[in-house]
């Protein structure tokens, strides 16, 4: 009862263009099964081995993102059914995707992490990085894997306008990109994901079309994931 009344009361600040992925990292396969009830078909997890547990036994209606860290060596476990990885932050991760792409006779749809935080502690690659991962002709070769767009986490600070700042510094870069029209094959951004329970509303106000809020639906975590 209660997911469901969270997802109520969150879906009154996102407007349609923006795309809700719940995320359930810690929580129960119940507690899933019930926001699915409800209407949610977007889930985001940040172990692999979670995540492919929970794909076993819920519905194969669910779509499942991937929103952590990657380890390289599990990304075979989820290539068969994961609809888009957000946390890809190396050419060397994108390598691997294809290639576990390729195996299943898939594209797998990825999302560049971008560093946009002040903090140390945040993955991600510097605008620099990325753009020199998509003129490389590595990336070009690659047949399985879309990027589809960009994605990042501001610094976890109660300073909204340095919140707002480091959100609005990856929508310019996400725009640039995008009016560069380097589009190849494998690179077509249409996805911009920034923005969590804490935040997401700055994010949608600085050009955020995807959010990923967890604790907001859920309820809070009993530990640090
Ligand atoms: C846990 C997590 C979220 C959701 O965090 P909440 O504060 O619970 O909304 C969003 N993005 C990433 C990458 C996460 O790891």
């Amino acid at each position: 009862m209660l997911i469901e009344q969270n997802l109520e009361s969150l879906k009154v600040d996102i407007p349609d263009h923006v795309t809700l992925v719940a995320v359930s990292k810690t929580k129960p396969v119940s507690d899933i099964q019930e926001a699915f009830d409800a209407g949610q078909q977007i889930f985001g997890e940040n172990k692999i081995q979670e995540m492919v547990n929970k794909y076993d036994v819920l519905p194969k209606s669910i779509q499942w993102h991937m929103i952590g860290h990657l380890q390289r060596n599990k990304v075979k476990y989820m290539a068969h059914f994961v609809d888009l990885i957000h946390g890809v932050d190396s050419l060397k991760t994108l390598k691997e995707i294809d290639k576990q792409a390729k195996k299943h006779d898939r594209i797998i749809n990825c999302l560049l992490q971008a560093r946009i935080a002040e903090e140390e502690t945040k993955f991600g690659l510097t605008f620099d990085e990325i753009e020199i991962i998509m003129n490389s002709e590595d990336f070009k070769s690659l047949k399985n894997i879309q990027i589809k767009g960009l994605m990042g986490m501001a610094t976890f600070t109660d300073d909204t306008n340095q919140i707002a700042k480091e959100f609005k510094s990856l929508k310019t870069f996400y725009d640039k990109l995008k009016s560069d029209n380097l589009s190849t094959f494998n690179f077509q951004l249409s996805t911009l994901s920034m923005g969590m329970s804490g935040d997401y509303k700055i994010a949608i106000e600085n050009g955020s079309n995807m959010i990923r809020v967890g604790s907001k639906i859920f309820g809070a975590r009993n530990y640090i994931a």
